[in-house]
């Protein structure tokens, strides 16, 4: 890991910043099931059925009804050393550090991230599917449940297939053209717009770094690939470049 974490430090430099994209494989050392795991929870459901806009149209009480259920098992979960790791990552980085997660548990806020942009949402908020209000939301949202603003329906703060994720129109593109490291952790990169950031890093010169259990389609991008769990080969990286930044 010495050699791996001299690579990174080289490429950051005295005042270069950090951009982080995690997937499901960083939570799934804390026992939430990736999007293709065998056994998982996704398994049981077609994508269609229950993460588009139009499944929700036809039948919103299986949509609310998987979501629920997701966010009931959250409350069970806790950040694992992936995750804490990368909270050490900010805290040596400050202001030269951003955080974009697919995922929408809550593990890196728990885990003490703060510069973190949930580009699919959250699980424990919900929207007015009128007026767009989003409000925290801990309990199972049900079909009566409605705005108090203006009385239309709550649906989960989650950005389904066929939706436009978040900070998409600035913040993400800007932190993937300015920063000079780039780690794309535990996502397969099957899913779009996401799997196009490494690419905008490398168009600006970044340095781009892949964690993951497993080679993935996109790993010909990357400088580097760390095989191996997540919640295992960062807080080891992590150490290194503390001790490098201290040496
Ligand atoms: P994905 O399920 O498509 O891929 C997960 C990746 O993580 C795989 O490449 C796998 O090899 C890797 N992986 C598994 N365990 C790992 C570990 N311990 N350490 C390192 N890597 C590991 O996930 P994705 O690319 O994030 O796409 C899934 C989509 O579904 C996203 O849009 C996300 O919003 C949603 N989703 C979210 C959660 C969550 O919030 N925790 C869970 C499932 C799915
Ligand atoms: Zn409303």
């Amino acid at each position: 890991m010495k050699s791996e974490a001299t690579r990174i430090y080289e490429a950051l430099g005295d005042s270069g910043k950090v951009t982080v994209l995690t997937g499901a494989g960083i939570s799934a050392e804390s026992g939430i099931s990736t999007f293709r795991d065998s056994g998982g929870l996704w398994e049981q459901y077609e994508i269609e059925d229950v993460a588009t806009p139009e499944a929700y149209a036809v039948n919103p009480s299986l949509v609310q009804g998987f979501y629920n259920t997701r966010r009931a098992h959250l409350g069970t979960v806790q950040p694992n050393d992936g995750h804490r790791a990368l909270a050490r990552l900010e805290e040596l980085l400050g202001d030269r550090f951003t955080l974009v997660t697919q995922n929408v548990d809550d593990l890196h806020d728990r885990a003490g991230s703060r510069r973190l942009l949930h580009m699919h949402g959250e699980l424990y908020k919900a929207r007015c599917a009128g007026c767009g209000v989003v409000v925290e939301w801990r309990d199972d949202i049900s079909l009566d449940d409605r705005c108090e603003s203006c009385s239309a329906s709550m649906r989960p703060h989650i950005v389904w297939f066929g939706e436009t994720p978040f900070y998409m129109e600035k913040e993400i593109p800007d932190a993937c053209s300015d920063c000079a490291v780039f780690f794309s952790i535990g996502t397969s990169g099957m899913v779009y717009p996401a799997n196009t950031l490494a690419l905008k890093v490398k168009a600006a010169g970044g340095f781009c770094v892949e964690v993951n259990l497993e080679k993935t389609t996109d790993s010909g991008i990357f400088d580097l690939q760390l095989e191996g769990k997540a919640g295992e080969t960062l807080p080891l990286l992590v150490t290194e470049l503390e001790n490098l930044t201290r040496s």
